[in-house]
């Protein structure tokens, strides 16, 4: 069987440095926000370009949180409406719930799959007041587009960086494009911790600051609480593995495009859509490739027909946030593209340890499709 991911030799490519990390922490008795966190917010929030990152439990928390201490801040009230593409993982949508903030669900980019820019442009009110991007399956969303028309009509970004760890647009990566950032750590993410973790980036020093203080009860200084906090940290272990796996993250990224190259290099079968990069071949450079997503009206049998053959593939995601019964006072709701795209996607294997051999081979199974 190829597998379509196999963390445990994902991380036993590390295990020595990673042990090494693990016994330094348990040695040292220290746990909860100490030298391991500190270390590894600066060396993330370097390798974005921002100012500040700032750890939490996990992404949703990252997303959760930030929009919670603009609230606190002052900058978002109850109702107001926050722009999101329809096509993402719940998380994002729940973010917004949580807050009682409004998500205005938009379509996504045919050609992209990530938000429209011109379905932003159509859903502004004058109750928005964030646009909530998120860079899909590892590739940035217009942003230089989006930036320009959140300026315009004073509106907040909020990058969902989820999937798109050291993804980059003219030379500025994810996270360092909005006024903040949500990334998660999730052990299957580009950059995975071996457990649940999370972190916020920024360039603005009063939402770090309140951050420091939302995920930590809402306090900076032991027993005085300035707010109603939470309790979302991330620990001295994860912290620390994460900081082992920050050193070698560009070389998987380096890793995944050449898969992804050979793949859009050798698929060629017209009843598959391969992935389509956006706008320029400069820019489908910086694509870090956390999903390799393939379209087919065929999709449910060709999954079975790689499965009779050996080779697992996944579905992100098979059902869209507006027809989950979570969000029941949705499902009658209409989107589309981002309804064709949730019956059409197929997630191909990718990840730094696929041999010559096995994409291959799922190569071959894929051509000989019929
Ligand atoms: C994984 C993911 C999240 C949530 O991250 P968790 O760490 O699992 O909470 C949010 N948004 C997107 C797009 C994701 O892929």
């Amino acid at each position: 069987m190829i597998p379509f991911l196999d963390l445990k030799k994902v991380n036993q490519q590390y295990q020595t440095e990673l042990k090494e990390a693990c016994n330094r922490v348990i040695d040292s008795g220290w746990y909860i926000g100490g030298r391991e966190l500190e270390n590894f917010e600066q060396n993330f929030a370097n390798y974005c370009g921002t100012k500040f990152a700032i750890g939490v439990a996990n992404g949703l928390d990252a997303l959760i949180l930030t929009l919670r201490a603009w609230k606190e801040l002052g900058k978002l009230k109850n109702g107001d409406e926050v722009i999101v593409p329809a096509n993402t993982y719940i998380a994002s949508i729940l973010a917004i719930t949580a807050n009682n903030l409004t998500p205005i669900l938009v379509e996504p980019d045919p050609q992209t799959l990530n938000i429209s820019v011109d379905a932003v442009q159509m859903a502004i009110t004058t109750k928005t007041k964030v646009i909530l991007p998120v860079h899909l399956y590892g590739q940035l969303a217009d942003m230089p587009k989006i930036m320009q028309i959140a300026r315009q009509y004073n509106l907040l970004v909020l990058e969902d960086s989820a999937q798109s760890h050291g993804a980059q647009l003219r030379g500025i990566k994810a996270g360092n494009w909005g006024d903040a950032s949500g990334f998660s750590f999730y052990p299957g993410k580009n950059l995975g911790a071996l457990g649940d973790a999370g972190a916020v980036t920024t360039n603005d020093a009063e939402l770090a600051h309140t951050l420091r203080a939302s995920r930590n009860y809402g306090s900076h200084e032991k027993y005085k609480n300035l707010f109603a906090g939470v309790n979302s940290r991330l620990d001295e272990i994860q912290a620390a593995m994460l900081d082992v796996k920050l050193k070698f993250l560009d070389h998987e990224i380096e890793h995944r495009r050449k898969i992804a190259h050979l793949y859009l290099d050798q698929i060629k079968n017209p009843l598959i859509r391969l992935p389509s990069n956006n706008i320029n071949a400069e820019e489908y450079q910086q694509h870090v490739w956390h999903l390799f997503v393939i379209q087919t009206q065929y999709r449910d049998q060709l999954q079975q027909y790689l499965l009779d053959n050996d080779v697992q593939s996944l579905i992100h995601y098979p059902i869209p946030p507006h027809k989950q019964q979570a969000y029941k006072e949705w499902n009658d709701l209409s989107f589309s593209v981002t309804e064709s795209i949730h019956r059409q996607v197929l997630s191909l294997p990718m990840n730094p340890l696929l041999t010559n051999n096995q994409i291959e081979e799922i190569v071959r199974l894929l051509n000989s499709f019929k």
